[in-house]
């Protein structure tokens, strides 16, 4: 059974994983046995090809990449009792220590111990097939395709994120970048209730995607319009209610606080490798509300539940499909940063 694997920094093969297959030769009592369908590309995936590390997470080993996926179950624990052979499922990839102070506490996704797919040491789920836990693997309604099941994942942040600012029907949000965690996050932010969202970008391509997405999303190439006087104006001066940060550019996250509005929200989403300002000033006369995230938990069903009514629609998300003999080409092109694209998704022969 051939896999995607990282063997290093720059170096990727598509090839036998013996040891992988001998590890999950047994399924546990509550574990499913998954046939992978498609498997989209993260930017996280795509660092540690470039960089061989995200932050203390070090590539020191093989890895197998991927962790935004779905599938079907082909083999079902003894004690497993809400999914059978043949449902069209989406996995969530972390999975927590079940008796871990975090999970107890309904924080499963700060669990220290968590074993999230493709964070070294931990294998993703670029190869054909996958044991998981029943508890993090969610049934698709029929008018969910794997394409878009395989978009949960992303989406899950959005969502996330938008849970966190606490959205209230009729605000105005922010969300600062276009990349496919932005974009997810807009649609998150008007599905919670946004009566619009400004997203900015400095790629023109993307800006476009992004204000097609829908009529209530306002795109701002900040190469060219200032982002603040563009809201303000807009708001009588008052600002935005919410601010996503969705860059991970400590340049503009050193600018948060100045398109928000008084007792708004801002939520910090793109990762900051360094210690970045923090313009505390600007976030007091505010009295400014902060929130980080990390990952999400608890919002797999709704996501799924949100595709199946239409009240987000991550189709046009998807700009590429490569076959997964193809995989190493669509990792070399999503290193590339193509400027049109948002999400390239691998699909598995089934
Ligand atoms: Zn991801």
């Amino acid at each position: 059974m051939k896999s995607l694997v990282l063997e290093k920094k720059d170096v990727l093969s598509l090839r036998d994983f013996p040891a992988i297959d001998r590890a999950e030769q047994a399924l546990g009592p509550r574990d499913v046995r998954i046939k992978l369908h498609t498997v989209g590309i993260c930017g996280s995936d795509v660092h540690y090809y470039t960089h061989g590390r995200i932050g203390p997470f070090v590539v020191n080993e093989p890895m197998i990449l991927g962790h935004e996926a779905s599938g079907t179950v082909i083999e079902t624990g003894a004690d497993v009792t809400t999914l059978a052979v043949g449902d069209r499922v989406c996995m969530e990839p972390g999975v927590p220590d079940p008796n871990s102070r975090a999970t107890r506490l309904g924080m499963y996704n700060v669990d220290p111990n968590v074993r999230f797919w493709a964070t070294p040491p931990v294998h993703g789920i670029l190869r054909p097939t996958c044991v998981h836990p029943e508890a993090f693997t969610f049934k698709l309604p029929d008018n969910v395709s794997f394409a878009e099941a395989a978009m949960v994942e992303p989406l899950a942040v959005g969502v996330h994120a938008a849970t966190k600012a606490r959205v209230k029907p009729g605000d105005i949000g922010v969300v600062m970048g276009a990349g496919p965690i932005g974009l997810v996050t807009a649609l998150a932010a008007l599905a919670a209730g946004c009566a619009r969202v400004y997203v900015t970008d400095l790629a023109e391509k993307k800006l476009e995607i992004a204000a097609a997405l829908s009529p209530a999303i306002t795109p701002v190439d900040v190469s060219r319009e200032d982002l603040v006087a563009r809201v303000k104006a807009d708001t009588d001066g008052w600002g935005a209610d919410v601010v996503w940060e969705a860059t991970g550019s400590p340049k503009a996250a050193a600018g948060v606080f100045e398109p928000l509005a008084p007792g708004g929200c801002v939520v910090m989403i793109g990762g900051q490798p360094d210690p970045i300002s923090y313009d505390a000033g600007a976030a007091m006369v505010r009295e400014a509300r902060v929130e980080n995230i990390f990952r999400y938990a608890h919002v797999f069903p709704r996501c799924v539940a949100m595709l199946s009514s239409g009240t987000v629609d991550v189709k046009p998300l998807i700009t590429r499909t490569f076959d997964f003999d193809d995989s190493v080409k669509a990792f070399e092109i999503a290193a590339s940063a193509p400027p049109a694209d948002v999400k390239m998704q691998i699909e598995l022969p089934q």
